[in-house]
């Protein structure tokens, strides 16, 4: 395992994007960007100060009237230069995703079609801001609700979406109408300030969309602005809590997603080639750093042994290599650090190490072999904790209703998924589980652009999921106006309360 630092020559500066331009930091506190691949500093990013953080919200506070006035037709043809440009810069987000995060090129293209979906989504605008009528509610009386925008809000984001997880939300809070201000992970900040060069290319106005770069203290500051109407978070779980409550106290819309423990249950009825197709690649797919991941294999009844071998039998084909590699499947962990925490689960987080990925990676950069745990139980740390690394567990139970409990205990509610012959059983599985994303047969149930995304329980703090109809939702706040012409020769001093028959 290396970790080396670059000649400072090698290493780039990764700056602010403030008011339309690139804006070198000024605060003297700086992060690295490494290369997970090669353990190698490529980047030095800067971190903002309270300063810098203010002058990135004025600048989105002085581009939102003009913004906001805009009329949807033309809002509307930005959207979709902006869905041509990411379309066609696709491989390049994708290098940048792959060389910063780890991840396999071809999952980085997937991140960014996903993403692409959501922005596609977004250039139905007219259509989404749409409010409703009501003619003659009284004698005279018309009634109608409109949308509007909620003014500069936020967004602050994880390292292992750099791109998705952002159009996430800057595509439709601008799409709303609203100005934007976002703070991407420091792990790796590069995609963030190429999206910002892109909306720019677009011919969105400068000010509408800032990026801000650092840690707690750029996040504090904007969870404690004034101008800062709401804010969209994705991260871990003690951070979202963290978020959400800091910004409701603050009078704030927030909806802020956390961490997750994605349990895949199979049933004796299963394909187990199926199952332990899926369960490997939703397992160590992006090395297991996806909130959607599955980490926790519920193998009911009498599968699990056929299952955990049938699983076993696979991992060797997984080729662990640099993402840039076409023929590398799985890339490796973001930071030397949490590859570490990672892989110190093998050791001492329970059960039975069935397969030990440390035997089987590259030495240099931050790599973690597929790795496999069976017998595992509530109360073991490999069970409880989110690992967010290439960890698959199995956990053995005697039925369907066992499997479920497990689930529903479990203090996360992200993803879930059943893996059954039996349409019935499915149906009521759908019904029983308290998870907010539910797959059957689909190892990764994450929704399409047109529905919105979103956990339960300690996977998301707030009212709202993200993107799709509640992403417009979130974005907007509705007037109602009740509206007359009489003829004023009928006026008359009146001073009961209104009323509509
Ligand atoms: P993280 O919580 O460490 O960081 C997320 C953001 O919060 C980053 O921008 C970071 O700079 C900021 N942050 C970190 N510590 C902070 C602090 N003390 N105070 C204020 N801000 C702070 O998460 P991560 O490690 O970047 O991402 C991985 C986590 O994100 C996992 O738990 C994963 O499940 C979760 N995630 C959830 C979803 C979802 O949709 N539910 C999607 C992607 C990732």
């Amino acid at each position: 395992m290396t970790e080396t630092i670059d000649a400072p020559a090698a290493v780039k500066p990764i700056n602010h994007w403030i008011a339309g331009g690139s804006r070198a930091g000024t605060s003297g506190r700086t992060g690295p960007v490494f290369n997970p691949a090669t353990g190698k500093q490529t980047g030095v990013v800067d971190f903002a100060s309270v300063e810098e953080i203010d002058q990135a919200v004025q600048a989105a506070k002085r581009a939102f009237p003009a913004w906001r006035a805009l009329s949807l037709a033309r809002r509307a043809e930005l959207f979709f230069a902006i869905r041509e440009l990411v379309h066609e810069r696709r491989e390049e987000i994708a290098k940048i995703l792959t060389s910063e995060h780890g991840k396999v090129l071809s999952d980085a293209m997937g991140e960014v079609t996903r993403g692409l979906e959501v922005i596609e989504f977004c250039c139905g605008l007219p259509s989404l801001l749409k409010g409703g009528m009501t003619e003659q509610a009284s004698t005279g009386v018309d009634v109608y609700s409109i949308r509007q925008p909620l003014g500069v809000v936020t967004g602050i984001t994880p390292f292992n979406f750099p791109a998705m997880v952002p159009m996430w939300m800057w595509a439709p809070a601008l799409a709303c109408g609203n100005t934007f201000v976002l703070k991407p992970s420091e792990k790796d900040p590069s995609a963030s300030v190429y999206t910002a060069e892109l909306l720019k290319e677009a011919g969105v106005p400068d000010g509408v969309f800032n990026v801000v770069h650092g840690d707690k203290v750029a996040v504090d500051a904007l969870l404690e602005h004034p101008d800062i109407a709401a804010v969209s978070f994705v991260g871990s779980t003690p951070i979202a809590r963290y978020v959400y409550e800091t910004a409701t106290r603050k009078g704030k819309r927030c909806q802020a997603l956390g961490g997750a423990k994605n349990h895949m249950i199979v049933l004796p009825d299963a394909d187990i080639d199926m199952a332990a197709d899926a369960a490997v690649s939703a397992g160590y797919g992006s090395a297991g750093e996806r909130c959607m991941a599955v980490s926790m294999i519920v193998a009911v009844g009498g599968v699990a042994d056929r299952l955990v071998d049938a699983i076993k039998q696979r991992i060797p084909a997984v080729k662990v290599g640099d993402g840039m590699d076409a023929s590398s499947e799985m890339g490796p962990l973001i930071t030397r650090e949490h590859r570490d925490k990672v892989a110190g689960y093998i050791d001492d987080g329970g059960g039975t190490v069935v397969v030990d990925g440390r035997e089987t990676c590259p030495d240099e950069g931050f790599f973690l072999g597929a790795t496999l745990i069976d017998d595992l139980k509530p109360g073991m740390r490999a069970y409880d904790d989110e690992i967010f690394g290439p960890v698959l567990g199995i956990t053995r139970v005697g039925s369907y209703d066992e499997a479920i409990e497990l689930v529903n205990e479990n203090p996360y509610g992200n993803g879930t998924a059943i893996f059954t012959r039996d349409g019935g059983v499915a149906r009521q599985f759908q019904m029983d589980v308290q998870a907010g994303m539910v797959g059957v047969n689909v190892p990764i149930p994450v929704p399409v652009a047109y529905y919105s995304f979103g956990g339960w329980k300690s996977s998301l703090f707030g009212d709202r999921h993200i993107y799709g109809p509640e992403g417009i939702d979130f974005y907007t706040r509705t007037k109602v106006v009740t509206e007359r012409w009489p003829d004023p020769a009928t006026s008359k001093v009146d001073l009961g309360f209104p009323q509509t028959r």
